[in-house]
């Protein structure tokens, strides 16, 4: 018996629900790729995608997924030797970390471990350790996907500040971007890294670099950069093809324009506090189901939770089992516990992107049968506790 069939839910962070508005912005014939609407849908995406990364900096696109444009944006500020500094919290820092080494940087990590966002003490040290001011960057996931961790960008930036340090801040907004607040030029990102796939709600393969003058200064010296990769003719194109440096996405771009389209009409600020509220009814959720039984929140401490994905222990073998009965029965898709051993023991929810009320707490009421058919214990009230949320909050 299975009652999956109907509509599915991939609650997974990434890639996120794609809206029909979308998907049938890309159904169409193959475009001409010389002139004409591509080429003006194409550019009219450059201002829109700005204002969503709130930000005046240059942007380069890219055919890829996030961890082409996390190369990208590395490629373009490094040059042989340079240091830079990792600020993890989560697999994804780390992952970013691995990427600055295939370049021969000299990666230096402060690890925060999994169930942190990053404090300043370690990062000031770190940088005022630094008197001859190697370190070229500081990079650091928004959100930390697998951990469901937030860090606070703008207090990122102070500490950098205060230790006097002109490093340039990289922040990977690829979990973030249109989901949670971000303000890349209020707080003083240099480089700004998205993806299509998650708030955008946009296919996976195009990725998205911002970057601002101080970036683009860096640039002019960086060695490690190579023609391809090379963000300048991307974000001031002579010719339409130099912005992808080569045949453009042309399909993507049409969904693109789609997504940013909802994005727009609904209003960024809009946007984020949905998020915020949706992320909220599930936090309530959760903290009813974990009053007895297995279940934890990873990141205890709300202020510091991520509004896009979310992330859980449930006990060893348990998070496996419940992902199972949600997918099998019901047709809702949970993410894996990732970063985390054993991985079985932990479950993540994605609410990024194309989520509104009904889904989240359909969501709720089918992760809360699914304890139950699964047997694994867990507190009462799960799906009041997120109703009232609702009810008081839509
Ligand atoms: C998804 C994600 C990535 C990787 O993106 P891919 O498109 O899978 O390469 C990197 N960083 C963060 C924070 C992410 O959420």
């Amino acid at each position: 018996m299975s009652l999956a069939q109907g509509r599915q839910y991939l609650a997974i962070p990434g890639p996120s629900v794609v809206p029909d508005r979308v998907l049938q912005a890309m159904h169409r014939a193959a475009p001409n790729i010389y002139g004409g609407p591509l080429h003006d849908l194409t550019y009219s995406l450059i201002p829109d995608l700005k204002k969503i990364a709130r930000t005046e900096a240059n942007l380069a696109f890219y055919i890829g997924n996030g961890h082409a444009a996390w190369e990208a944006a590395l490629a373009n500020v490094l040059s042989r030797g340079d240091k830079v500094l990792v600020l993890a919290t989560g697999l994804f820092g780390l992952g970013w970390a691995e990427v600055a080494r295939g370049l021969r940087a000299e990666v230096e990590v402060i690890d925060y471990g999994v169930q942190s966002d990053v404090s300043a003490d370690r990062l000031d040290a770190a940088l005022r350790a630094d008197a001859e001011g190697r370190i070229k960057a500081v990079m650091v996931c928004h959100v930390d996907t697998s951990a469901g961790v937030r860090n606070d960008i703008a207090a990122i930036r102070r500490t950098m500040d205060e230790a006097g340090h002109g490093a340039l801040l990289m922040v990977d907004c690829i979990a973030s971007l249109a989901c949670d607040v971000y303000e890349m030029d209020g707080w003083g990102a240099d480089v700004t890294v998205a993806a299509s796939q998650k708030g955008l709600m946009t296919p996976p393969g195009l990725g998205f670099v911002w970057f601002n003058d101080k970036a683009a200064k860096v640039h002019e010296t960086a060695d490690c950069s190579t023609g391809y990769w090379n963000w300048t003719p991307r974000a001031k194109p002579e010719g339409y093809w130099q912005l992808f440096g080569g045949t453009a996405p042309t399909h993507h771009l049409y969904g693109l324009r789609a997504a940013v389209d909802m994005i727009l009409e609904e209003g960024i600020e809009h946007v984020w506090t949905r998020h915020d509220k949706l992320a909220r009814a599930l936090w309530a959720a959760i903290d009813a189901w974990s009053q007895s039984g297995p279940m934890t929140f990873n990141i205890k401490d709300p202020a510091r939770r991520a509004r896009a994905v979310s992330a859980f222990g449930i006990g060893a073998g348990n998070g496996d089992k419940l992902r199972a009965w949600c997918e099998e029965k019901a047709g809702l898709t949970l993410g894996i516990g990732l970063g985390r051993e054993p991985s079985d023991a932990f479950f993540r929810v994605g609410h990024m992107g194309h989520v509104n009320a009904q889904m989240m707490l359909a969501a709720i009421a089918t992760i809360d049968a699914g304890l139950k058919a699964a047997g694994i214990p867990h507190g009462a009230g799960a799906v009041e506790a997120a109703t009232a949320l609702i009810a008081r909050e839509a």
